[in-house]
């Protein structure tokens, strides 16, 4: 018999990382809002996944492990990995480095932060952050001590690629990190690939390069993607013989993606989509 599933929602933040919510009070809000499948996928740790799926689980929701891994240096290429084993120990090792180069990297930014006048601790970013973390616990952070009105003018003036306070982080290459997702046994999907803020020819190129590389899928529904680039990812993944998945990326209720399940409505073909997405974790586990 096949699992019916009714709603699902493949991008979801908690405290283990920038959301604003617990991982169990993430599925809470989730069965809340009547889906029946989820993933918790927070930025470079899997440490609130086992929380989310016993919270969930209980809710009657089926939790997919998850995870989303930060590529790139400036630009925001994250791969999103499920359905791997959340014990693979060189997946825990690769979030163990990445996030103590967070921490470096966001030292070195309330460093540049306080040069121009606008001190914020190192410490009291890190008891924001709780998890694991990064840029949006700086904005945080600064919003507290009063230097900016709002979480965004802390991106737009000072924590963005080009602007003051801005740190790059460490390179991961893309093929390195879906490499890292199959040897877990997990699938491999392009996080929200409008955020790459490329055109239509040469993002389409750049999938195919990674699809090369064994990426798995596109996360074609996202809050980000209007309709007409959804129609055009949807194309792209057709072509590609690659795996559609859609997510909200909810990181909790005052930050940017603040509804569960924002952006998937249009998500017609949930079901389809999903059952082939579960069929393909299954092979990769035999
Ligand atoms: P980091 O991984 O430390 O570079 O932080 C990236 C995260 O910051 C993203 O995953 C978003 O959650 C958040 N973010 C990026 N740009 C913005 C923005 N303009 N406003 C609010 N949050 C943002
Ligand atoms: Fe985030
Ligand atoms: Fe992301
Ligand atoms: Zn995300």
């Amino acid at each position: 018999m096949e699992e019916r599933i009714m709603k699902a929602d493949l991008h979801l933040h908690s405290t283990a990382s920038d959301g604003l919510l617990p991982p169990a009070g993430v599925a809470a809000a989730a069965a809340q809002a009547g889906y029946t499948l989820i993933a918790l996928t927070d930025h470079d740790s899997t440490d609130g996944v086992k929380e989310a799926r016993a919270a969930g689980e209980k809710l009657g929701m089926r939790v997919l492990t998850g995870v989303e891994l930060s590529c790139g240096a400036q630009k925001e290429i994250h791969i999103l990995g499920y359905g791997f084993d959340p014990d693979h120990g060189p997946l825990r090792e690769f979030c163990r480095e990445r996030r103590e180069q967070r921490i470096s990297r966001t030292r070195r930014m309330t460093e540049l932060l306080a040069q121009m006048g606008m001190p914020v601790s190192f410490d009291r970013v890190q008891e924001i952050a709780r998890g694991v973390v990064g840029r949006p616990h700086v904005a945080r952070a600064l919003l507290e001590a009063g230097h900016v009105k709002s979480v965004s003018e802390a991106f737009d003036r000072y924590i963005s690629p080009g602007k003051p306070a801005y740190v790059p982080k460490e390179d991961v290459r893309v093929a390195d990190a879906v490499r890292l997702i199959h040897e877990a046994g997990g699938v491999a999907v392009l996080a929200h690939p409008m955020e790459l803020k490329m055109g239509e020819a040469s993002l389409a190129s750049l999938i195919g390069e990674w699809k090369e590389q064994g990426l798995d899928g596109i996360e074609v529904w996202h809050p980000s993607a209007q309709n007409n680039h959804a129609a055009f990812l949807h194309a792209l993944a057709l072509c590609e013989g690659m795996l559609v998945t859609g997510g909200s990326d909810f990181h909790g209720a005052d930050l940017h993606g603040g509804r569960i399940g924002d952006g998937l409505e249009r998500w017609r073909d949930v079901q389809d989509d999903v059952q082939r997405l579960l069929a393909w974790i299954n092979q990769r586990k035999e």
